[in-house]
């Protein structure tokens, strides 16, 4: 075939295959222009998940009827002019191509009065090809109408999801840029139903309510940060609501949602030991950077930007999560639901006392207390709770040990009940981390070494480990073709009993198993963990009176003590609000 340019309505279906992948991304498209205009509000109708109908109205700016060809034209726009405006775009759009795109690939009509005049213009495209602009009547403002999506395309028609699916994807569209511009007015309606309304002027802390849902509201923690030139801030959801999936984190560059692996690891290891491993913590975060230093320009829906400093950025989203999550009283609450409260209930409704044939449940809507309980059934049949509420009311102001596993007090707010081996865990977690952030830990030399048997397989990790043998204290080598000899040990595992050859097939085990980590630093808290789960108090373990004490004292010296390094909780909290209420003083 000869080279020829392609025709202009190929050029735009093209760009269509990139920039509309499905309904959701024709409303982000349209209420970002929305927001560019000017618009204070903004209304988005979609019928069957915008495969069939798609409308967008705001009262913004408008575009003058003569303008209206032009707007639809690919690579037209009026936001930026000159390449030196792409160095600092402070606009959602600039490609100038969604209009074209949008309009190659379905049956549109754009109808529009600029601010300032009288009349409104009308144009309508059916599958790029387009009439005349005529004189219209309207509002100031645009509406723009997307009917039949993808008509011509069928092959990307097919594509489309179940209405609910798409439905979502459009929901979710439109919050995050909701999140992003608090000062719109933004309602959204599906198939007639009205599925938001966020009221305009909301301010931030508003709007993040108003989307998440106000009950959320003692879930979240605020924090700001401003560090050379950035400015973060946001609302951090405490770990009990973190979801399994990441649907919840919102992160808006300059008021636009992005998707950028740096902040979302920023996130991930601000949390870190707080939720467990699989669980994505509910966050709106905002960062406010120099458009200079940040390039929009790399992705065609602009869901991903490029930072001249990726790692400023990182450090100063991980320590402003970080600080505000230190600073909180992690502890999670949980209350009784009243037995008359939840009939039918459970089997014991009708006979035990009436406290016991309540169900619990958390009051954060993360998850059940079952499941949360589950946690410790893993150690021992824990069958009523109860038993561990009731005798703290005759032990004020001292601490029970409750089936050896279990450490119960009380606080200002009401009763405390502690995990002691998740509570000791982090604890010596702590103290790992602090020792190893100074240099290696200590080591032990063992008067015979210790020899291990294992395979070739587990002899092979020998060498990709050593480095992070060096860290903990270990020093093992070969000893022939099927056995490792440990020449020393780690002293503080040695030091609370822990056998050298049983830790080290162990380790030995999961690396085999889970491969080598690349990153040193996660392979080294992943060891750590391990070693302080080790080295850890058990449930099951009788202690004393000290113990006990210490134990204590060290939960309010240590960081992170509300979790254990697995992310599980350590304490929880019965408040006496709850227990009146339970027991209907209230
Ligand atoms: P871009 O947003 O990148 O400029 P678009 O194809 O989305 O490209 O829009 C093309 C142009 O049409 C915009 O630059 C703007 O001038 C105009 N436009 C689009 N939507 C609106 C709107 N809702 N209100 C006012 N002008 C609009
Ligand atoms: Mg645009």
């Amino acid at each position: 075939m000869a080279i020829r340019k392609l025709p202009a309505l190929v050029v735009n279906q093209i760009a269509a295959g990139e920039v509309v992948e499905r309904p959701a991304s024709v409303v982000k498209e349209l209420v970002e222009n929305a927001i560019d205009a000017g618009a204070t509000r903004i209304a988005v109708t979609i019928e069957h998940g915008g495969r069939d109908l798609i409308r967008v109205t705001d009262n913004g700016r408008g575009i003058a009827l003569g303008d209206l060809p032009l707007a639809v034209a690919a690579h037209a726009t009026s936001k930026i002019e000159s390449s030196a405006d792409l160095e600092a775009v402070t606009t959602l759009g600039f490609r100038g191509e969604a209009l074209a795109s949008i309009a190659s690939i379905s049956r549109m009509s754009l109808v529009s009065r600029a601010a300032g005049t009288d009349e409104a213009g009308r144009l309508d495209i059916e599958g790029g090809r387009g009439g005349e602009p005529r004189p219209a009547s309207g509002p100031p403002g645009t509406t723009v109408t997307v009917r039949d999506l993808f008509f011509n395309t069928p092959a990307r028609r097919k594509f489309i999801r179940a209405d609910a699916t798409e439905t979502a994807r459009v929901t979710q569209a439109v919050e995050a840029l909701a999140l992003a511009h608090a000062q719109v007015g933004v309602s959204l309606a599906c198939d007639g139903r009205v599925a938001l309304e966020l009221p305009p002027d909301a301010g931030t802390h508003r709007r993040v309510l108003d989307v998440l849902g106000a009950e959320l509201e003692p879930e979240l923690l605020a924090f700001s940060l401003s560090e050379r030139g950035l400015v973060i801030s946001g609302m951090a959801g405490r770990p009990g609501i973190a979801r399994t999936t990441a649907r919840h984190q919102t992160v808006l560059v300059n008021g636009r949602p992005v998707s950028d692996r740096s902040i979302t690891h920023a996130i991930r290891e601000a949390y870190r030991g707080l939720i467990e491993p699989g669980r994505y913590p509910t966050i709106v975060l905002f960062l406010e950077i120099d458009p200079q230093q940040v390039d929009v320009n790399v992705h065609p829906t602009k869901a991903e930007v490029r930072f001249r400093t990726p790692s400023m950025v990182h450090g100063a989203v991980l320590s402003a999560i970080r600080r505000r999550l230190r600073e909180a009283d992690l502890t999670p609450s949980f209350e009784l639901q009243r037995a008359t409260a939840s009939p039918g209930g459970g089997p014991a409704s009708g006979g035990g006392p009436a406290f016991g044939s309540g169900s619990w449940s958390w009051s954060g809507p993360g998850r059940s207390i079952t499941e949360f309980l589950a946690v410790g059934e893993e150690r021992r049949g824990e069958s009523s709770m109860e038993i561990e509420v009731l005798p703290v009311i005759k032990h004020v102001g001292e601490v029970l040990q409750v089936h050896s596993s279990y450490l119960v007090t009380q606080d200002e707010q009401g009763l405390i009940i502690v995990d002691q081996h998740a509570l000791h865990e982090r604890v010596m977690f702590e103290t790992l981390l602090e020792a190893v952030s100074k240099g290696n830990l200590e080591s032990q030399r063992l008067l015979m070494p210790a020899i291990v048997e294992v395979d070739a397989a587990r002899l092979d990790l020998l060498e990709p480990l050593a480095p992070l043998f060096v860290r903990i204290g270990i020093e093992a080598e070969p000893a022939g073709p099927a056995a490792i000899a440990i020449h020393a040990f780690s002293s503080f595992l040695f030091d609370r009993g822990v056998e050298p050859s049983e830790f080290l097939l162990e380790l030995l085990d999961r690396t085999a198993r889970e491969g080598v980590n690349d990153d040193p630093e996660a392979a080294l808290h992943e060891t750590l963990d391990m070693m302080s789960c080790k080295a850890a108090i058990k449930a099951g373990d009788r202690l004393s009176d000290r113990e006990i004490a210490e134990l204590l004292a060290q939960r309010e010296r240590v960081e992170r003590s509300s979790n254990c390094p697995h992310g599980r909780p350590t304490t929880l909290r019965l408040t006496i609000r709850d227990l009146e209420k339970q027991f209907g003083r209230r």
